[in-house]
């Protein structure tokens, strides 16, 4: 924790990961085997060329770098940031077995930071076929899936709740790793298509769903996940219990909250990618001891391996086998303290892990002054059924190859088909689920001759 500045907190908010040089992007480059049949592009959930922009760095040819990756992914300077690159396309990289891997990530980001910073506009939209659709959702899916579609000459408007478009890429992940104007380049680029943007809209309350089903051609539902629920103990709505999805929000916004968090003490609840996130954000806020607690244990925690290092490294404390049991505030509403309970795993439950069960006798309170609760995300059930379509408990049900929904003008894709229980889906595969939903229509028409 000894790099955290109390002096200036909003400085602690600024991107950890240092850019490459252009000596060492070069250099990195050219250590590349540029291999035939390359195992790092099987290992990209949108088959990024990685030998072929990497080559064209080695070579110079920054733009061209850029429109490789980001064809094949719209959202591929955010990917560079935040994919699990350890487990896709590095994890393949055939010199693992002799030196070390490429650092495919970071020479992506060299490639798309150059693309950002020298204002480039990659793409131009394709030629009017007369065909509309509409987009719910303007996060890494939607967004994909509407580059592409303005790239096959269709009119396409997203509708997005936020102030902004981006989605998790904009608001949900830590500055620290990625700051907004990434997000906010990669929205613009499709904008450029000529894709109308309706922020600060909300389908069923500012305009319905069958006003949209009537007005388009199609409709992909790209909505994400909904709020954190609640953890049903008593005491979460006192002051200084958040939401963590709110609480990364606030801290994109200007780096800080309006409670002080300098030398308090913080407990998040869960432990997936957003419970490390507000972890390490409240680490950055100034907290004294920030602990993760976890009803499981490390061997079933969703959070990627590198997160989990990072937040070590921040020296955020994990408790396993815990879940809280209630939280204490004093007379003033505020939240003093939270009594824990210990766990031990049971039996197997549906989806392979454990149950944890509680150990009678075991409570014992942790004196707090803040808590972050990150247990997963609620769903959108009420919007998937205004547009009636049958879905799992939230989990829209979708034909698996071109994912289209039991509607078959509507298409699906991102967190919204995302299984339960399988921890975050990642902005990768929401990409590609995008742009497979987007080919799904086109070849809709192109099979009864409606386009070319
Ligand atoms: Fe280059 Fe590694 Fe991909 Fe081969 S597997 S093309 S060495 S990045």
């Amino acid at each position: 924790m000894q790099r955290i500045s109390l002096s200036n907190l909003e400085n602690n908010f600024l991107e950890v990961e240092k850019p490459l040089t252009n000596q060492e992007a070069i250099e990195e480059s050219n250590r590349c085997l540029y291999c035939y049949d390359a195992p790092c592009i099987k290992a990209c959930p949108t088959g990024i060329d990685i030998p072929t922009f990497i080559k064209k760095i080695a070579s110079g040819n920054f733009l061209g770098s850029a429109k490789t990756i980001m064809a094949s992914n719209p959202v591929g300077a955010s990917c560079a940031r935040v994919c699990p690159t350890e487990e896709l396309c590095e994890g393949a990289c055939v010199l693992n077995h002799s030196t070390k891997p490429i650092m495919i990530g970071t020479l992506q980001r060299y490639a798309t930071d150059w693309a950002i910073k020298n204002e480039q506009s990659l793409f131009q939209p394709g030629v009017s076929n007369g065909k509309t659709v509409a987009v719910i959702g303007g996060g890494p899916a939607g967004l994909s899936a509407a580059r592409e579609l303005a790239r096959l000459g269709y009119d396409v408007t997203i509708f997005e709740a936020a102030e902004k478009a981006g989605g998790l890429n904009t608001f949900g992940i830590v500055s620290f790793r990625l700051p907004q104007e990434i997000s906010f380049w990669e929205v613009e680029q499709v904008e450029k298509l000529n894709v109308k943007i309706r922020t600060n809209t909300v389908v069923g309350r500012d305009i319905s769903a069958d006003k949209i089903t009537e007005d388009f051609d199609n409709v992909v539902l790209a909505v994400g996940m909904a709020h954190v629920p609640n953890l049903g103990v008593e005491g979460e709505n006192l002051d200084g219990v958040y939401d963590a999805i709110e609480f990364v929000k606030a801290t994109k916004n200007n780096g800080l909250l309006s409670q002080d968090f300098v030398g308090k003490r913080v407990v998040v609840i869960g432990a997936g990618n957003t419970a490390i996130d507000g972890a390490t954000c409240s680490v950055r806020l100034g907290a004294e001891n920030v602990k993760i607690l976890y009803r499981r244990t490390e061997e079933e925690m969703t959070a990627y391996d590198f997160e989990y290092e990072f937040a070590k490294q921040d020296g955020v404390e994990f408790r396993w086998l815990t879940t809280p049991k209630r939280i204490i505030g004093d007379e003033s509403g505020r939240v003093t303290g939270i009594e824990c309970i210990k766990m031990k795993l049971g039996e197997p439950e549906k989806d392979g892990r454990r149950k944890p069960v509680a150990v009678e006798g075991s409570e014992y309170v942790i004196p707090v002054d803040a808590v972050v609760k990150a247990i997963g995300q609620t769903r959108h059930l009420e919007l998937i059924e205004a547009f009636g379509l049958h879905h799992d408990g939230g989990v829209v049900k979708v034909d698996q190859a071109s994912l289209q929904t039991s509607n078959p003008n509507i298409y699906a894709c991102g967190d919204v088909v995302f299984g339960k229980g399988k921890g975050d889906a990642m902005v990768v595969t929401a990409a590609q689920q995008g742009k497979d939903a987007a080919y799904a229509i086109h070849k809709q028409y192109l099979a009864v001759g409606v386009v070319n």
